[in-house]
């Protein structure tokens, strides 16, 4: 209701006055507080909301029978237990294509490989351990983030197609559990091409850390969820974490 001047508001019964008051001051204060406490509480639930959506992982460690150590030994394949592994990994991640595997797992691993992401960059890897490489971005974002255990990823390799290991050994990267981060920055010492060059690789050192940019925290989260950090293996390959955890046990 407009008042052209004070003399109409004047002339107003004290009650109407009186509901006019509480309707200016209900759009003046009242609504904007309540905008401001709704737009908190907003702000509050959020993070908790987000929190919702993420996946909750077991802490489980590598299966020892498809650690590399336990199938090569001195250079050599170990007949049975290679055997092992490959038949454990077609059954689980899928077969890989004109290997003759498929009396195993109807399914390609290479069907089974989705796109996802990894702090920002955009990979493919066998969607059974989609969860657990997300609880591995989550737990590093949380505890790796001092100076010290800090590390900033720029390239990532996932699934690939065709083999990379000499020697009749089948990569995880086939299966797609298999990740490789940095390669100009993680050697891979004693992997097929020219490493050797590579001053990391050249100098005489008492721990794979000496040779890779990634940090303790880093591998310590893959540890946790059950990755393998192939830095540990005689083939040094720093670069490498493969997910050799019972995928049937990822979420909890
Ligand atoms: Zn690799």
């Amino acid at each position: 209701m407009p008042f052209s001047s004070w003399v109409q508001w004047a002339q107003l019964p004290w009650i109407t006055r009186g509901l006019v008051a509480i309707r200016s001051s209900v759009v003046r204060i009242v609504w904007p507080m309540l905008v401001t406490i709704a737009t908190l509480l907003l702000a509050v639930a959020m993070p908790s909301l987000a929190a919702t959506n993420r996946h909750k992982c077991r802490s489980q460690r590598p299966q020892a029978f498809l650690e590399r150590p336990t199938y090569v030994r001195n250079g050599a394949i170990v007949g049975e237990a290679h055997a092992k592994s490959i038949r454990y990994r077609v059954a689980n991640y899928g077969f890989i294509n004109g290997m003759g595997q498929e009396g195993l797992n109807r399914i390609s691993a290479e069907s089974m490989a989705t796109r996802t992401e990894f702090f920002g960059h955009a990979i493919r890897v066998n969607r059974r351990i989609v969860p657990a490489l997300q609880c591995v971005e989550e737990r590093i974002e949380h505890q790796c983030s001092k100076p010290r255990d800090a590390y900033y990823p720029k390239n990532i390799g996932g699934i690939r197609l065709s083999n990379t290991i000499r020697g009749g050994e089948i990569s995880n990267h086939l299966f797609g559990i298999a990740i490789d981060i940095d390669p100009d920055r993680n050697p891979c010492c004693h992997c097929v091409g020219d490493w050797k060059k590579d001053p990391k690789c050249a100098k005489t050192v008492k721990s794979p850390f000496e040779r890779a940019a990634l940090t303790h925290c880093w591998v310590d989260a893959f540890d946790h969820f059950g990755f393998y950090w192939l830095g540990r293996d005689t083939l040094e390959d720093t670069m490498h974490f493969e997910f050799l955890g019972d995928p049937k046990r990822i979420l909890r």
